[in-house]
């Protein structure tokens, strides 16, 4: 997936600011910067919940910026929000296969080498009666289990906003765990997280944002040692 000088404004806030970046399969690349720095916006947009002002979104060489959310999701762009959305009144099964094109899915898996159902819950340590509400599951275990929803349509690229935050340690083992199968499964992952150890452990490369503008693209140490990341980010 390619982002070309992606833009977006409310009002006088300029949110995302000539974004641009690449995601490769299998690549997990993170998104980093200061709260208000246009993370959350850059997945709105990639995920088609906000139009972009100005830029383009290529996925697989097709242009998708211009398409609804649900065409995204069917053509391979999945996501989970930061605080998990889930449907309270409604059972795990429903929750789960919820706007997931089960042809599909049950294509892939048969076809792919990367993952099956009981895999994710496995490396999610979600043993779960899918009769049960969603609501018997903690904070954590909805979060996890909101990105085990989201690999489980095998996606091209995964959005994960925020993953680890609120999470324990144990459960953040899950999260990379999680993340490692959706890498297994061929996808490529934008990680927004707050977490530099999950960041600078999992990630490939790294885009900057600060005020909505990308001030540092790289690998894990050079973003480290970067004086501009460095100055409006990870201090000293
Ligand atoms: P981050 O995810 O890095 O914390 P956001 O993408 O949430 O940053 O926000 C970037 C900027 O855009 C902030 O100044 C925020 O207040 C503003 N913003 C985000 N969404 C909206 C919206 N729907 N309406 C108005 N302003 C928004």
């Amino acid at each position: 997936m390619t982002l070309d000088r992606v833009c977006k404004r409310f009002g006088g806030v300029v949110a995302a600011n000539e974004v641009s970046f690449s995601l490769s399969p299998r690549e997990v690349h993170g998104l980093i910067g200061p709260n208000g720095s246009g993370k959350t916006t850059v997945l709105n947009l990639i995920s088609g919940v906000t139009e972009m002002d100005s830029g383009n979104i290529w996925l697989d060489g097709q242009l998708i910026s211009k398409q609804p959310c649900h065409v995204r999701a069917r053509g391979g762009v999945s996501r989970t929000f930061q605080h998990p959305r889930l449907l309270k009144r409604c059972d795990i099964q429903t929750n789960l296969y919820l706007g997931i094109d089960l042809a599909n899915m049950k294509q892939k898996s048969m076809t792919s080498c990367g993952y099956t159902l009981s895999e994710l819950l496995d490396a999610a340590g979600l043993s779960i009666n899918m009769n049960d509400s969603i609501t018997t599951l903690s904070y954590g275990q909805q979060k996890l289990f909101e990105i085990v929803r989201a690999i489980l349509s095998h996606p091209k690229v995964i959005l994960l906003d925020e993953p680890a935050a609120g999470l324990n340690s144990k459960e953040m083992e899950r999260v990379v765990a999680l993340i490692d199968c959706a890498v297994k499964g061929d996808a490529a992952v934008l990680l927004v997280e707050h977490s530099m150890d999950l960041v600078m452990s999992l990630c490939n490369g790294i885009t900057v944002l600060n005020f909505g503008r990308p001030i540092a693209e790289g690998q894990p140490e050079e973003i480290q040692s970067n004086e501009a990341v460095i100055e409006a980010y990870l201090g000293r």
